[in-house]
């Protein structure tokens, strides 16, 4: 007789984690609830309000994500930044330090730049991990990096970093927007908190914003006592689409990483095409951490091309890749970053950054290779 796992399968967890059963029709769906208001004293004893985090539909995406990150619990927001400015507010006070890698989300970027550093937080850089550690003050809070991140997929060694923060007694956090958890656990890695934009890939169909933090249950506690003063809850709508979304994500990203693999390949042997920057490639500068710690390379990467004026051609010769600003759905997306995400920086900042006028960043989508393969073939041959 075959013994039964330890822990399900990530296909079985997307499918069946968090659904709220309901015995009064037996459904298989979890229902929608849309109440503002519900009754007390109930048997929870807890009143249920959905900005305070604890409506049903919100509860369902909780226990789905704790359990794709392996977690002790989980919250869901009404967009990534919601959770990523909630954690942070949650932990931080004035006169404390933080240290942020230096490739950073430009949302992300410009909430530790602008609001942040205002309200006293003292901030502090690093690129990679020994940086990082450089970084590091003896009244520093928080560790935050982002692997792999936008828009040239760095991977910096989770393991490290986690060790780092256990060493001196630091909160480390990682945004696995990029990974999801199908591709990278960073929480069984040793790192305490991680945080998602749900947009992208958990919802998986660009149509809804959201967002999660997954960590400690005590930790969690300590988010939703911010997070329900600042707001930023998920509506039940919209949280039953996300959980739609989140019950293909294991068989979605599969394909993203196949398509993301192959086309970065054919990329790489194209001959308008100076460089490919794709974790799942022996090339890349940080394959090697990348195949540690990841179970597939994703969908995202970007390409370098040999001239750079031939950008905007490429951008209106492709006919099925959209140029668009968001990732991680079903559909292929490129977009420019010297013109969008990284458009606030000088030219020399890019250029200390690697963000060259001839960046391509590209979200693989789960349309059929030879279909995407064919579009940027015309497209880079056209001249
Ligand atoms: C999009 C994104 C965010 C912000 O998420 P929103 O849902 O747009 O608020 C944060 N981090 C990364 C890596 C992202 O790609």
């Amino acid at each position: 007789m075959k013994t039964k796992p330890t822990r399900q399968g990530a296909s079985t967890v997307c499918v069946h984690a968090g659904t709220w059963l309901d015995p009064a029709t037996g459904g298989a769906c979890s229902p929608i609830y849309t109440s503002t208001a519900y009754a007390y004293p109930n048997a929870t004893h807890e009143n249920i309000y959905p900005r305070y985090f604890n409506a049903p539909n919100q509860q369902v995406i909780n226990r789905k994500l704790a359990a794709l990150e392996q977690a002790e619990a989980a919250i869901v927001f009404g967009s990534g930044m919601a959770a990523i400015s909630t954690l942070i507010l949650s932990c931080l006070k004035p006169g404390d330090h933080a240290v942020f890698q230096t490739d950073l989300y430009g949302g992300t970027h410009q909430f530790v730049t602008r609001e942040l550093q205002r309200l006293g937080v003292r901030v502090s850089w690093g690129a990679n991990t020994a940086e990082l550690e450089a970084a590091v003050l003896p009244d520093t809070r928080l560790i935050y990096v982002e692997s792999p991140s936008n828009p040239l997929l760095r991977c910096v060694d989770l393991e490290a970093i986690a060790a780092l923060g256990k060493r001196l007694g630091v909160m480390t956090v990682i945004d696995n927007t990029f990974a999801t958890p199908i591709n990278q656990n960073p929480i069984p890695l040793g790192i305490d908190v991680v945080v998602h934009s749900a947009t992208k890939y958990l919802n998986g169909h660009s149509d809804v914003n959201a967002g999660v933090v997954a960590g400690a249950a005590s930790l969690i506690d300590r988010v939703r006592e911010s997070a329900l003063n600042l707001g930023g809850m998920l509506d039940a709508q919209a949280c039953a689409q996300l959980e739609r979304g989140l019950k293909t994500l294991a068989l979605r990203v599969q394909r993203h990483n196949e398509n993301g693999l192959a086309l970065a390949q054919f990329l790489a042997t194209h001959p308008a095409v100076a460089r490919v920057n794709y974790p799942g490639l022996p090339g890349h500068p940080d394959h090697a951490v990348a195949a540690r710690q990841m179970r597939g390379f994703g969908g995202m990467l970007s390409i370098e091309l040999r001239e750079p004026n031939r950008v905007q051609d490429l951008l209106k010769r492709l006919r099925l890749v959209l140029p668009a600003l968001s990732l991680g759905g079903v559909e292929s997306l490129v977009c420019v970053p010297a013109r969008t995400s990284h458009r606030q920086m000088t030219p020399e900042q890019r250029r200390s950054a690697g963000i060259s006028d001839g960046l391509v960043r590209v979200s693989v989508g789960i349309e059929d290779l030879e279909d995407l393969v064919h579009d940027f073939d015309q497209a880079l041959a056209g001249g």
